[in-house]
């Protein structure tokens, strides 16, 4: 394992800036995969990570950990908050990872980014053992489940359908979209 100054250049530059979210999600990426013994340097096929916010954490979340939402390996739980669990599917062992303290600003980005650097990652993130029951559905691999809404025609993965009066259908027909068609 490199040091943290190699793994937040690494995310910082993914993201496209250095600052305080970079900095956290690289602390916290940190702190769970050596709680539950993976190496950030090799491809970790059995974790995923259920990250609760949208944020710049994300970022630095998904470049340490090489889990992507287009590999079914980063969930996005919509909480609006700076936290992730960690599941190592091969063990079940899971951590649930927080920022423990508010970190204040210091007059510049680099001084706060300095003063983030210096706090040791078990000073600042809470890790906390959980449990995870990831549904067969969720996880990678081959599909184990399709179907074809039977209002739009299109496709639908991974038992996303919903049941309404007998029909298979895609959750915006079936509950309204976040889009309008005109
Ligand atoms: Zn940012
Ligand atoms: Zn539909």
């Amino acid at each position: 394992m490199k040091d943290y100054d190699y793994y937040v250049k690494k995310a910082g530059d993914f993201h496209g800036h250095a600052c305080a979210g970079i900095a956290l999600g690289t602390k916290i990426s940190l702190a769970a995969m050596k709680a539950l013994g993976l190496d950030p340097d090799v491809k970790n096929k059995n974790l995923i990570v259920y990250t609760e916010i949208d944020r710049c954490m994300t970022d630095a979340v998904q470049v340490i950990t090489g889990c992507t939402l287009g590999h079914r390996s980063l969930k996005y739980m919509d909480y609006g908050k700076f936290a992730a669990t960690f599941v190592n599917t091969k063990t079940g062992k899971a951590v649930r990872a927080t920022v423990m303290e508010h970190i204040s600003n210091e007059a510049t980005i680099e001084e706060t980014l300095e003063k983030i650097s210096r706090i040791p990652e078990s000073e600042m993130v809470t890790l906390q053992e959980v449990t995870v029951k990831i549904p067969e559905t969720d996880l990678p691999g081959t599909p184990q489940e399709k179907a074809v809404c039977a209002a739009c025609g299109e496709m639908v993965m991974d038992g996303r359908q919903v049941k309404k009066g007998g029909k298979a259908l895609c959750r915006a027909c079936a509950n309204g979209g976040y889009y309008n068609a005109p």
